[in-house]
């Protein structure tokens, strides 16, 4: 039985900033997501998709939030995330977690190493989907080699890593691709620094390729003015960081370019069943060196199996004297609501 329209209320939750949380959206792509693995399911008679299928049918069905009695703002206390890869639901609370975690680490290396920061995407030749899971394996080890080269090693502090993998939708191929951050010391720009060429050849080198793969770096702007307007520079700058940080923070998998349109397609099929094959088990995001050490230090979970509920550690403080707000996910009229 559905509750009359005035009945019930629907949920809105918004950031500090009075944005809206899309719940109801990340919950639809979830739905539809589970359309798919069901299809898959009866196409393949193979059990593993109808059990992602009703996992993703499962994920997030109600959500118990804490209202804070002074500024009214919710604050998510309890769910059940269903922690499949290709869940758009699951994926917007992992980017939303790295990226605080991405935020923590970033101040702390620069408080502890004063590192300046760079970026660097590692690409390889699109593949079509037979190639994909291959590619993945392959880039994976090209990475241990590349940051097991003395040159790296020497050049950098650490990094942060995410797998990115987008799709061409025209010639029916695959896009793997490394974003990776780098803290590097304030001296990298002298001595030790490596140039776009010389990245290409490396990354070139680890992946053991006959061709001349694309490699982009560029550099997070460092601190380096100091003049009248120094005050306002650094703010701005350190919110470009910032800025780019959050960038790099985004889960890997874009879901609508998984998923195409609204509807179960032949194509969205196919792009379901090879993602979620390369996936499988895959950790997509990595830390190492200074950065890795920091991630232990200030003790942050695994954001990409772990808790999905808990984003941010420290304002967990709010429950007390808070009010519970319970939100349940109707089928019929496709929203939270409120009872
Ligand atoms: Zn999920």
């Amino acid at each position: 039985m559905y509750s009359t329209e005035n009945d019930y209320i629907i949920l809105e939750d918004k950031t500090a900033t009075g944005k809206k949380r899309d719940w109801k959206g990340k919950k639809r792509r979830a739905n539809l997501m589970a359309e798919h693995y069901e299809a898959l399911q009866s196409k393949t008679g193979v059990p593993y998709y109808g059990k992602k299928a009703e996992k993703l049918c499962s994920c997030a069905e109600c959500l118990s939030f804490k209202r804070d009695p002074e500024t009214g703002k919710l604050k998510l206390y309890q769910a059940q995330f269903c922690k499949v890869r290709l869940c758009p639901m699951c994926a917007w609370r992992r980017s939303l977690k790295i990226a605080y975690h991405n935020k923590l680490i970033v101040e702390e290396a620069n408080r502890q190493y004063g590192c300046r920061w760079i970026f660097l995407t590692l690409t390889v030749r699109n593949v079509d989907g037979d190639g994909l899971k291959p590619m993945i394996a392959d880039m994976m080890k090209g990475w241990n080699r590349l940051f097991g080269y003395k040159r790296v090693k020497e050049a950098t502090l650490g990094y942060f890593r995410a797998l990115e993998i987008t799709k061409n939708n025209e010639e029916n191929t695959y896009h793997p691709h490394f974003h990776v951050l780098l803290p590097v010391k304030r001296n990298y720009f002298g001595k030790n620094y490596i140039k776009q060429t010389e990245w290409t050849s490396l990354w070139k080198r680890a992946m053991k390729l006959d061709y001349t793969p694309i490699v982009d770096i560029r550099r997070v702007k460092g601190k380096a003015k100091v003049d009248a307007e120094q005050i306002e520079d650094e703010v701005r700058e350190a919110m470009m960081e910032q800025k780019a940080v959050l960038e790099i923070s985004k889960y890997p998998v874009k879901d609508t370019d998984v998923v195409r349109g609204n509807k179960v397609t032949e194509d969205n099929l196919n792009t379901v069943l090879y993602l979620d094959d390369a996936l499988a088990a895959r950790r997509l995001i990595g830390y190492g060196g200074i950065l890795k050490e920091i991630h232990k230090e200030l003790n942050l979970g695994d954001a990409e199996d772990g808790d999905l509920v808990k984003i941010e550690e420290e304002d967990d403080e709010v429950a007390n004297g808070a009010f519970e707000v319970m939100a349940y996910w109707h089928p019929g009229i496709k929203n939270y609501i409120i009872k």
